[in-house]
């Protein structure tokens, strides 16, 4: 399972990278310095923030909107927030929001038109150009890895999506190395993190104990090392960046969950008649959180609407899901009706399909679908059952 590099993609030349490459090191100071310099530079800064009993992603004005001395506890079908003692601003997993949100929004005008006398409707503009440059802080290696995985769909091959890569255009990602993995993670067996090794302009590792706290910063693109040069650091001394690489060693070795996906998308495929479809429908709500929080999850309808008067047309594109009877839809009725349909399209879409449409899995192993599903549906937990030997 391989996820492309970003190095060739005209937001930024993102290279991998390793610790021991110009790492610097920076203090809470420092780290409201950067803040203050992507502000000073144009972005939008959106970076965790608590709301709601949850840690979303928010537009702040500085560190202290951070989620400090939080973390949270995740299992299928449970999230609730809890407090720690050494102050961390990144003590946490991912939580029901991701990057999506931003670059591909929930709902997005894709045309407007008129009514000319002479013409007929005539495009009046072309959607809705993005006007802001985000800086993303805190982005995870998974998350890094959803980002990747839509520039796949939305910007590879002949139809590019163009409200998308007007916002992923020129959006400053600062990845944090994740310490605090959920109880539902399991990125490591999905090869894409806990550490992000690429994609990023600048990625943090937070080290933080009763005595210090600073970050470990790699710069992954040139205007990372560029805003960098407005922060006061220093270069990481070799005992900081074994520090960092301890923090992504403990994490990968407390991941909440495991999924086996060596030559899954093959064996998926030998098992679309399985019983266990009709064991997780017995289950499932068809509710759509799944889909809705998956950071690469992409369904969408378009809808089009005229106002009163019958001058304007608006055409819109929305949020879908496979779990819904229209998405499915074509003359005569839905072709996926049921609930172990849908539920059967989504995982062998995700672990099995998706491979053959993208050359890459659409899942990078967040567990979002696994916290948020109000049933506690686990795909873990499904993929072991379809993949168990018989009785
Ligand atoms: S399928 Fe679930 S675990 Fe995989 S990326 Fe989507 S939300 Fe995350
Ligand atoms: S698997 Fe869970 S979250 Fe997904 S549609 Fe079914 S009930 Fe809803």
């Amino acid at each position: 399972m391989t996820f492309g590099p970003c190095c060739d993609v005209a937001w930024g030349i993102h290279r991998d990278v390793t610790l021991s490459d110009g790492a610097l090191l920076i203090d809470r100071r420092g780290l409201e310095t950067l803040f203050q310099a992507l502000g000073s530079q144009g972005y939008t800064v959106i970076a965790p923030t608590v709301r709601d009993g949850a840690i979303v992603y928010d537009e702040v004005d500085g560190i202290e909107e951070l989620p400090a001395g939080v973390t949270d506890i995740q299992q299928p079908g449970s999230y609730r927030l809890s407090t720690r003692d050494d102050g961390a601003l990144f003590g946490y997993a991912v939580g029901p929001h991701s990057w999506k949100k931003y670059l591909f929004r929930s709902e997005a005008v894709v045309f407007r038109a008129r009514l000319d006398a002479e013409r007929g409707f005539v495009p009046s503009e072309a959607g809705e150009p993005a006007a802001t440059r985000y800086a993303f802080v805190g982005v995870r290696a998974c998350e890094v890895a959803a980002i990747e995985v839509q520039d796949r769909v939305f910007l590879e091959g002949s139809h590019r999506e163009r409200d998308y890569e007007s916002r992923r255009d020129g959006a400053f990602v600062i990845a944090v190395q994740c310490g605090e993995p959920g109880g539902t993670c399991f990125c490591v067996s999905m090869h894409t993190g806990p550490r992000a090794e690429s994609g990023f302009d600048l990625a943090l590792t937070e080290l933080v104990d009763a005595q210090l706290h600073e970050f470990v910063v790699e710069v992954g693109s040139a205007r990372g090392g560029a805003i960098m040069a407005s922060v006061p650091s220093r270069p990481a001394q070799s005992r900081d960046l074994g520090a960092a690489r301890a923090v992504s060693d403990r994490a990968a070795s407390r991941m909440g969950r495991t999924m086996e996906s060596d030559g899954l998308p093959q064996r998926l495929a030998e098992l679309l008649e399985h019983p266990q479809w009709d064991d997780v429908a017995s289950r499932c709500l068809s509710c759509t959180n799944c889909t809705l929080v998956c950071p690469t999850c992409f369904c969408s309808s378009v809808e089009d609407t005229t106002d009163l008067t019958g001058t304007e047309a608006i055409r819109t594109r929305r949020w879908d899901s496979c779990f819904t009877l229209d998405h499915s839809y074509i003359h005569g009725g839905s072709v996926r009706a049921s609930t172990r349909d849908q539920y059967r399209q989504w995982l062998t879409h995700k672990l099995s399909t998706w491979v053959d449409q993208f050359g890459t899995s659409g899942c990078v192993g967040c567990g979002r679908c696994i916290t948020w599903c109000p049933v506690g549906i686990d795909l873990t937990a499904e993929v072991a059952a379809l993949l168990a030997p018989a009785d």
